[in-house]
């Protein structure tokens, strides 16, 4: 079918309207009908070609929440109706060590990317910038229906891109985490470090947020613009989860580790970092870096999230809103993440 969509046609060239056409149900797939898609920050680094080259046009879009319209013949795990999404990738291999050990976002033979990618059929995968799409099952994830779906979209990447790492490393009672910048990324990562029980800092450039960030669940606020919070937190945490899409000097956030503390990068900025030994060795600190979630652990923090309430703050737009957007959220003007509702592609 043909379907509405939202394409980048050049780096530097303002995203249009498109069409695309999206493949028939088979036997184990879906078909979501698109209600929002978010804009996460790894869409716009991705259309503008920071990450590397990108074949135009290109629909971007893997915060995607809707209801399902179709089923194939063999899925039960999916009724019409119910509310699913879909976030940055939509298969993987499913046999080398990683898939079989359920860690498919770390698929050793590359997941097959919701956008920016070629799927099984041999066609380019488009994301949820999008009236519709067509999935495996498998990668579709159920979200509770206690959430609605505009915020439950941002879930779908910037949810599990924090809770995976905040997981991972025991956020939880009497655990000091820190969280760097409060944009869509961070502002999820308050909420569920939070709803961990973990005492949450943010880190942000000035204090224009704090009250926001208080709301969400933050402890305490920091500028990091303010030379005093670097010497008042030396040694402080016990995690720090940087989610920064720019460079940022993460040596001197390394300083605000406790001893066997862990600084984890999930902010992609694609210049490389540069950190001497010395600001590991001292501390026995760890620099560890974390990518989105499986689908498994997707589904758990879906869970998790209708469990204690937590969905994005979101300011939902337009079609024709889209490309302002994208320099708000350049410009850190980002409260906390834009939603498209594709009603009105
Ligand atoms: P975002 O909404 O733009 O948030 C980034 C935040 O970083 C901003 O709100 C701002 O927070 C801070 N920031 C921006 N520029 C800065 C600068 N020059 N210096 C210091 N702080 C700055 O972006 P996002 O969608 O959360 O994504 C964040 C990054 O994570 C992107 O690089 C994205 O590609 C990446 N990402 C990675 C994964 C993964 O799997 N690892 C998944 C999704 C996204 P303050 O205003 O509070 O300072
Ligand atoms: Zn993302
Ligand atoms: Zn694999």
């Amino acid at each position: 079918m043909q379907v509405k969509a939202i394409a980048a046609v050049a780096p530097d060239r303002p995203l249009e309207r498109t069409t695309i056409e999206r493949r028939d149900v088979g036997p184990d797939e879906v078909r979501i009908a698109i209600k929002f898609a978010g804009i996460c920050h790894s869409d716009i680094h991705t259309v503008r070609s920071e990450w590397g080259t990108v074949s135009y046009p290109i629909v971007v879009g893997h915060e995607i929440a809707g209801v399902i319209e179709e089923v194939g013949e063999n899925v039960t795990s999916f009724a019409v109706g119910d509310h699913a999404g879909i976030g940055c990738f939509v298969d993987s291999c499913r046999e080398c060590e990683n898939c079989k050990a359920g860690l498919d976002n770390y698929c050793l033979n590359g997941s097959i990317g919701t956008y920016n990618a070629v799927g099984r059929d041999g066609e380019p995968t488009a994301g949820g910038y999008s009236e519709q799409i067509v999935a495996d099952a498998r990668y579709v994830l159920h979200i509770p229906e206690n959430l609605p779906l505009d915020e439950a979209a941002p879930l779908l990447c910037a949810g599990v891109t924090t809770y995976s790492p905040l997981r991972h490393w025991n956020a939880g009672p009497g655990k000091r985490v820190g969280v760097i910048g409060l944009g869509g990324l961070g502002h999820m990562a308050v909420q569920i470090a939070h709803a961990m029980g973990a005492e949450v800092s943010v880190l942000s450039q000035s204090l224009k947020k704090k009250e926001d960030g208080e709301a969400l669940g933050a402890d305490h606020y920091y500028a990091t613009s303010d030379e005093s919070t670097f010497e008042d937190l030396r040694g402080h945490f016990d995690l720090i989860v940087n989610t920064v899409s720019a460079d940022l000097d993460v040596v001197r956030y390394l300083s605000l580790l406790r001893t066997d503390g862990a600084l984890v990068q999930v902010g992609a900025p694609s210049k490389p970092m540069q950190v001497p030994a010395f600001a590991l060795i001292g501390g026995r600190k760890t620099l560890a870096g974390s990518a989105i979630g499986s689908i498994a652990e997707t589904q758990e923090m879906l869970d998790f999230c209708g469990e204690h309430g937590i969905g994005a703050k979101v300011e939902v737009i337009s079609a024709d809103q889209v490309n302002e957007a994208y320099e708000r959220v350049v410009a850190s003007d980002v409260r906390y993440r834009f939603v498209i509702d594709t009603a009105t592609l």
